[in-house]
């Protein structure tokens, strides 16, 4: 075998593990998207139980406040009752009365009816807060672990990156430029063995010329179809 084709053996041994460290954190970003996604779901279920519940809240105070505000009017007219001077007035009056007091009694039970869902929506609210927090918490130790994750792989191929310098060595540049073009369009598989008469990255058959120049091992031998750099398996 040509000396350098042994070395580029050893380089792509390197940096096939390289490319397998880095795919342990190649699901990450995906990954952390979905759960961003599921996270923003919940939140957003949780943003619109408690704007439900506020809202009810709101609204059963403004009627609260419209029945007194009944009540003093119903007040003020009885007191008016008092000093009015003929039966004319008299009926008018009390012909008022009945009408404020019929819309109180109506805004009264709607805010009986509003006052019976306050507190189940806002339990609702509190149990969507509540769910809403925990997956926030998930979330985040998902995104600590990652990190961790990260941080360990690069340091992992950082020391891989440092050995892939000593294997290199001694590879002219134009051959090891040939190799890396071809590792990164080849499925990281730039050199490859015959076997059988057939070059294993891409099973065409090799060229009795070529397995003779394999046998020599004088000269580097590219695949004429797939250009990947051969060796014989023995
Ligand atoms: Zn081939």
């Amino acid at each position: 075998m040509h000396p350098n084709v042994k070395k580029l053996i050893d380089l792509q041994t390197v940096d096939q593990e390289i490319v397998s460290l880095r795919r342990d954190t190649s699901s990450l970003p995906a990954e952390e998207a979905k759960r961003k996604k599921k996270l923003d779901e919940i939140d957003k279920v949780a943003a619109e139980k408690k704007d439900r519940s506020t809202k009810a809240e709101l609204d059963y105070r403004a009627l609260e406040k419209a029945v007194k505000q009944s009540d003093d009017e119903v007040k003020k007219l009885n007191e008016r009752l008092n000093g009015v001077k003929n039966n004319a007035e008299y009926q008018a009056t009390l012909f008022q009365i009945e009408s404020v007091v019929r819309e109180r009694d109506r805004v009264q039970d709607e805010c009986l009816r509003i006052l019976e869902t306050t507190d189940p929506l806002k339990a609702e609210a509190a149990a969507a807060a509540q769910a809403a927090a925990e997956e926030r918490k998930v979330f985040e130790g998902f995104l600590t672990e990652a990190q961790r994750l990260r941080i360990a792989c690069e340091e992992r191929v950082k020391g891989v990156v440092e050995k892939r310098k000593f294997v290199a060595e001694g590879i002219p540049p134009e051959l090891l430029g040939t190799y890396d073009r071809l590792f990164a369009t080849r499925d990281s598989l730039a050199v490859c063995a015959v076997e059988r008469g057939h070059c294993q990255g891409c099973y065409n058959k090799v060229t009795t010329n070529d397995t003779a120049k394999l046998m020599g091992g004088a000269t580097v031998v590219s695949c004429d179809s797939c250009q990947r750099i051969l060796y014989l398996q023995r």
